[in-house]
């Protein structure tokens, strides 16, 4: 159901998905993300039309599938971050057959999906673009971590901030293509903000304390996937992390291989990441030995 948190400030929490939201200024709509099931992408329209008569921009706060795949609904120009621009650019036919297999067990939407153009970014930015709209006044700001292109929606006057999926609550943050050390940074730079309220890219409202299991997530496999590539053991070995990882946060039933391959990609990603910083370690000290 759709809740006003703040005046002319709107979100919906209960799409399958990724949280979405509606800014009105006075010159119309800022949409931020569209939900991945049809069905309910074109639900949201609904429901945005019926606030206002123009949306000027549907915001994408990364370029997962839970965030754009109903962009096709709005009748806007799509803004995001250039790096999502860029990854949806090297988007095929297989995203879609994909996304399909996420919802083995519902062929009802998978036939909906057969119905999704993916419509890029128009309009990107890379640091911080500032809107002055309508009478409002927006910040679209990147934020990192969870991808390069993550990106939130701060209203300087609410002091709200949708933060795409930098914070998810009651969910297993995707690490699949993270940079895990500035994702840290930068939640330990959010807990230290006097936000009023802040709307996660999954879950429901919260406060910025509400990011700290995030932090304590990545920790715990930053310091276990190090530990495996530090005692020798390969890729394929460090998988054994993976139900280590499984009980952080809980998931609906049905989900658990859904659940396992998205933490499969964060070691494998985290992995990485342990590599290259060893790997550049010991270069180091060549140089200086
Ligand atoms: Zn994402």
């Amino acid at each position: 159901m759709i809740q006003e948190i703040a005046d002319r400030v709107f979100v919906e929490l209960d799409y399958e998905g990724a949280n979405v939201g509606c800014v009105l200024t006075d010159a119309g709509a800022i949409v931020i993300d569209t939900p991945i099931v049809p069905d309910e992408a074109r639900h949201w329209a609904d429901t945005v039309s019926k606030l206002t008569d123009k949306v000027l921009y549907v915001f994408n706060t990364d370029h997962h599938r839970a965030h754009i795949m109903g962009n096709q609904f709005f009748d806007a120009p799509v803004l995001a971050h250039e790096a999502a621009w860029k990854e949806m650019t090297n988007y095929k036919d297989t995203f879609i057959e994909r996304t399909k297999n996420l919802f083995k067990k519902r062929p009802d939407i998978q036939k909906q999906l057969d119905q999704v153009k993916i419509i890029r970014p128009e309009v990107c930015f890379t640091g911080k673009l500032v809107m002055q709209k309508g009478g409002r006044e927006l910040h679209f700001t990147y934020l990192g971590g969870h991808t390069p292109a993550t990106s939130g929606l701060f209203l300087p006057k609410e002091r709200i901030l949708f933060t795409g999926d930098l914070v998810v609550v009651d969910e297993h943050p995707a690490l699949g293509q993270c940079n895990s050390e500035e994702w840290l940074t930068k939640l330990r730079w959010l807990r230290k903000q006097k936000y009023a309220q802040i709307v996660p890219g999954h879950g429901p409202l919260c406060n910025v304390e509400a990011s700290e299991p995030v932090s304590e997530y990545i920790r715990a496999m930053r310091s276990r996937v190090r530990s495996q590539f530090k005692s020798g053991r390969s890729k394929a070995e460090a998988a054994v992390v993976i139900s280590q990882m499984l009980d952080f946060f809980p998931y609906r039933q049905g989900e658990k291989s859904i659940i396992e391959k998205r933490i499969r990609a964060g070691v494998s990603r985290v992995y990485d990441e342990m590599k290259a910083m060893y790997a550049q370690g010991q270069d180091n000290s060549k140089i200086a030995g």
